[in-house]
Formats: structure tokens, sequence, C-alpha cells
């Protein structure tokens, strides 16, 4: 089976990695001609172009640019693209993908494969990327089941954990896990450049080691990713912002109050909480 990545850089790269080393024939096509020969120096593609044409032969094709150009990509791709071609996708939002690329290609799939680092870039490719993260497929109500079949197959073969949901269900799931964390961390690492004091900074800085490494790791990430989550998922972004506002705030009048009884008692909560969503999964 040949398969396409569209946009050679950490998640189509790693794509390209992994399936390229289980034989898949793997053609890519990147913006810049620079990437192209990158991709294939470092082993990601078999044959790597900037024009769309390369896909021709391609059986399924996997969308992996921006979220801003997923749709004017298709839409350039659909004439190279042979009538049973499948065309699915990796971005981080699943709403406007699923809704504007659908109607251009019937057995369009819209996916995405739940795993990144904070790197970006043909560079940070990686082998093994995808093992044992969640790959979340998002039919609708059209979506050919054969196609979606292919797409469960190719992430099975990455060594993902396969789900499906709608792409509402996505959306609103991944702003609490993934585009709220991004959001947090970014305020964190704001807020602690606001100090006023250079000494105190400097020694904050020479302080901060695994807590800080931890919760500050996606704040510190690919600002054109997270510019993306906040433009293409708005509205449950923020109403997990503002949600996370309202805690924040019971926090303070709690310090404010010197409530140390209830700021435990929730502490406690939060100690359990936190292992139905992160226990056992590394
Ligand atoms: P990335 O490292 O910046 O890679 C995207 C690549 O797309 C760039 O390297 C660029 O390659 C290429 N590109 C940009 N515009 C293009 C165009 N018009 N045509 C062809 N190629 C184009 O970003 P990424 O992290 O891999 O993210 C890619 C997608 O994966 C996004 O939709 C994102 O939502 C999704 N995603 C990301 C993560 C994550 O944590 N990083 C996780 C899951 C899903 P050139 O070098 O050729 O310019």
């Amino acid at each position: 089976m040949k398969i396409g990545i569209i946009g050679l850089g950490l998640i189509g790269g790693s794509m390209g990695l992994d399936l390229r080393a289980q034989g898949f024939h793997i053609l890519g096509v990147s913006r810049r001609a620079q990437t192209c020969q990158q991709a294939i120096d470092l082993g990601v593609v078999d044959q790597a172009s900037m024009d769309l044409s390369l896909m021709t032969d391609a059986d399924l094709i996997v969308l992996c640019t921006p979220l801003a150009v997923m749709e004017s990509t298709l839409a350039a791709l659909k004439p190279y693209l042979s009538s049973d071609a499948i065309v699915t996708d990796v971005g981080s939002v699943k709403v406007p993908v699923v809704r504007h690329l659908s109607p251009l290609w019937p057995n369009f799939v819209g996916a995405h494969p739940m795993a990144g680092t904070a790197e970006s870039g043909i560079e940070a490719a990686q082998r093994d990327l995808f093992v044992g993260r969640p790959y979340v497929i998002t039919p609708h109500s059209t979506t050919p089941p054969d196609a979606v079949q292919k797409v469960r197959e190719i992430a099975i073969a990455l060594g993902a954990k396969v789900y499906e949901c709608s792409p509402k269900a996505h959306d609103r799931a991944v702003a609490w896990i993934s585009h709220l964390p991004v959001m947090i961390s970014a305020t964190l690492i704001a807020a602690c450049m606001s100090e006023e004091k250079p000494e105190i900074i400097e020694l904050a800085q020479q302080l901060a080691s695994s807590g800080f490494r931890d919760t500050s790791r996606v704040g510190g990430g690919n600002p054109e990713l997270g510019m993306m989550m906040a433009r293409f998922n708005r509205t449950e972004l923020l109403r997990s912002l503002s949600c996370y506002r309202d805690q924040l705030d019971l926090f303070i009048d709690d310090i404010e109050q010197e409530n140390w009884l209830a700021i435990e008692a929730k502490l406690k909560n939060t100690q359990s909480s936190r292992s139905f969503f992160v226990e056992n999964k590394d």
C-alpha cells in the first residue's frame, strides 16, 4: 500500500518513519524543498516533492499540515486523487476539520493521534511517537465504514490505542485535557516572568526543578499549535477556561480566608481524581 503524507513536520515525519519501517511505501509532500530533502535523508519517505501530483498513486493520504491550511490543501489535492483514495488528517481539533473536509472528499476520515513533543519540524520527527498513545477517529454519519477501518489499521500499525467518538465530543474532551493545560501552563510561565525583582526571578530560575519542568512543559511548546487550538476550538476552550478561572477564584478565597482544612480536603480530592486521567498510561 502506498501512503501519502502531506506536511512533513513532527507528526507527519514521525508517522513516515514508523510506517516506512513496516514496509509501506511513503510518498511525502511538504511546503519547502529543504524539508523534502531532509525527509529523504532521514528515511522518513521513499519519495518527496513540493508538488501535490506526487499523491496520484497514493492509496491513503494523511494530512499533517497546520490546521489553518487543511481545507485548502485538500481542495488543491483533489484533482490528483484516485476515486477510491482515502484521506485522513491528524488535526488537534475535529469539528471544523470534519465539517469542511468531508464535503470535499466522501472518503475523508477525521482523526487525531494524541502524541507530541515540545519540538516541531522534520528534525523533531522520532520513531515510536504514537506507541501506546490514543488515536481518536471521529467519523460522522456519512463516513464510509471501510475508510474508517483502513485508518484504524494504520493507527494500530503505529502502536496506538484507537478510540472512536463524534467530532464534537472529541473537541470538548480535548479542551479539558490538552488545550486548557496549554493555556494554564503558558499562563504559569508568563506569571513567573512578571516578578518585578530581577534577583528573585534569577533565583527562581536557578531553583526551578522537576515540578516546574512538568507544569511548564506544554506551555513552552510550539506557539503556532497552541494558537490553532485556541482559534479552532474557541468555544470549548473558553468554556473550560472560564470553569478553570472559577476554580482558581475558589482557591484564592480559601487562602485569603485561611480555610486550611477546606484546601486540604480539596487537594485530597484532586490527588485521588488525578489517577482517573493519568495513572497506568506511561
Ligand atoms: P510541525 O512540526 O510544524 O509540522 C507541520 C509541517 O507542515 C511543517 O513542518 C511544514 O513543513 C508543513 N506545512 C506547512 N504548511 C504546509 C502546506 N501548505 N503544504 C504542505 N506542507 C505544509 O507541526 P506538527 O506538530 O507536526 O503539527 C501538524 C498537525 O498535527 C497539526 O494539524 C496539529 O494540529 C496536529 N497535531 C500536533 C500534535 C503535536 O503535539 N505537535 C499532536 C497531534 C496532532 P515545511 O518544513 O515544508 O514548511
